[in-house]
This record gives C-alpha cells, structure tokens and sequence, in this order.
C-alpha cells in the first residue's frame, strides 16, 4: 500500500519535473516571454574546464557553468542549461530557444553581426596539440601542407582553413579532436589554449604535447539576441557586480588556481 503511494509519488514527480524541463527549454524563456524568472542558457558542454559533464555530479561543471550560476542568481532568474552542440548555438539563440549562450565563444565581427555580445570575461586563444614525438612541428608555420583537426563552427576551424595547403577535419567536439590526433589521422589539433591545457594535465594523456606558441588572442563574451539591449545589460550589469563583490575572482580561482587572468 506504501509501497503504491509511493510510486505514485515518484511518478508524479517525473511528471512535475519533466513540465519544468519542457517549460525551461520552450516557451517561458525571458526572450520568449519579455522576463520571465527563467535564464535559458545554451551551452556546447564539451569544453573543460570551461563546461563539462563530470559522472559523479549531477549539475555541469566548469568555469563557465558557476559563472551563468552567479550570473543568474544576480539577475534573480532560475538558470536552466542546454547542452546544444556548438555550431547550433547562435541559430538557437537566432530561434528564441534560449536567452543566452556561454560556451567559450569568442567575440569576432562575423558573431557580431548575429548576436550581441556581453563585456568579455576571460582572455583566451589558440594553441596547438601535437604527438609528443613530432619535431618537425614547432610552430604554426609548420602547419602548411599537414592534417589538422579543429572543432567545427569555432575559431580554430577559420584559423586553419587559412594555413596554406592544410587538410582541415572539422569534428564535433574537441574530445573527438584529441582522440584523432591520437589516432594519428592528423598531426595537429587546433583549440583554445586552456582547454588544450586542461587536456594534457587532467586528462592524464600521455603521448601528446601542447605548444606555448599562442596563433591569436581572443575573448569570451556572453551572447544574446541583438533585439533584447535590456537582457545584454542585465547580464553585463551582473557581471560587473560579481567584479566588485570578488565572487569572479573566487570562481576564477576555483578553476584556474592563480593563474593570472
Ligand atoms: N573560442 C572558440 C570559438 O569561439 C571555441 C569555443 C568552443 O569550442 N566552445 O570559436
């Protein structure tokens, strides 16, 4: 008889929780509704430390993810987090299906003209991962001619398509990039140098070596829709005050140890 209850319970709970999913991918976004409480965030979770699924937590994890968090919070909305690849983030953003996104994403003038993008809050850019044995590569320039994996949609992905003669292999996800590399179906990956750090040194890879030679700089931004400036300040107003307070800094440390920002 408890037992029944009990199940019926459950059930209804799933229920409940699968209509508060529906609703937080759907229709009661902020840029669906002018303000709901909702942050409808996307993110291509594949990019530690930044975002990432780690199987012993049930939230994502990174940088990023307890930065959207305190963003949130500031705002005074519930954030709910997406896991869209990232050549599909802008056109959700484009479809109203979430309100932001924070993925890593660097701000460049060709976003520019989709999305809007909030002041930038970490400096980044990009490096290249190589066989650890490989001593003819030492620089970009070495990279004419050779094979070179690159997550699609990403800057890395342009940077190569411009080296001469490359073959360019355009994957998914920079895991699928490593996992390559390893394979020996490329000489190089391209991707942003903390992610390529973070490989290498958490990830435990051996056999692989990542080079300090940085091809560009870049910022993140946060983007949203370029017909929403109220959203686009809010966050911005946000992430200032997460500045002043030290709750940047504290989550910056988290994750970066004192590494300089
Ligand atoms: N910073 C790079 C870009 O914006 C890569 C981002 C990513 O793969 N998440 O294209």
């Amino acid at each position: 008889m408890f037992g029944k209850l009990k199940k019926i319970l459950a059930t209804a709970t799933i229920g409940a929780m699968t209509v508060l999913t529906l609703t937080g991918c759907g229709g009661d976004n902020a840029a669906k509704d002018g303000g709901s409480k909702t942050l409808a965030v996307g993110s291509s979770v594949d990019f530690a430390p930044f975002e990432f699924q780690d199987e012993k937590e049930k939230e994502y994890q990174g940088f990023e993810m307890d930065l959207i968090r305190s963003i949130g919070k500031e705002m005074g909305r519930e954030v709910k987090i997406s896991n869209i690849g990232f050549d599909g983030l802008i056109p959700a953003l484009q479809a109203k299906n979430i309100d932001v996104i924070i993925s890593g994403m660097t701000i460049n003038d060709e976003r520019k003209e989709k999305v809007a993008f909030s002041d930038p809050y970490y400096k980044s850019g990009l490096t290249m991962v190589i066989d650890e044995k490989n001593d003819s590569v030492k620089s970009f320039k070495d990279l004419e001619g050779k094979k070179i994996a690159v997550q699609i949609g990403t800057t890395s992905a342009n940077e190569a398509k411009s080296i001469k003669d490359a073959e360019v292999k355009e994957l998914n996800t920079p895991a699928d990039c490593f996992m390559e590399l390893k394979a020996g179906g490329v000489d190089a990956v391209i991707n942003d140098r903390p992610v390529n750090d973070y490989f290498i040194v958490t990830s435990g890879t051996t056999g692989v070596k990542s080079l300090p030679e940085m091809l560009t700089a870049e910022d993140y931004g946060i983007a949203v829709a370029k017909d929403n400036p109220e959203l686009l300040k809010e966050v911005n107003d946000a992430l200032k005050k997460l500045h002043e307070n030290g709750e940047y800094d504290k989550i910056h440390e988290k994750w970066f140890g004192k590494e300089t920002k």
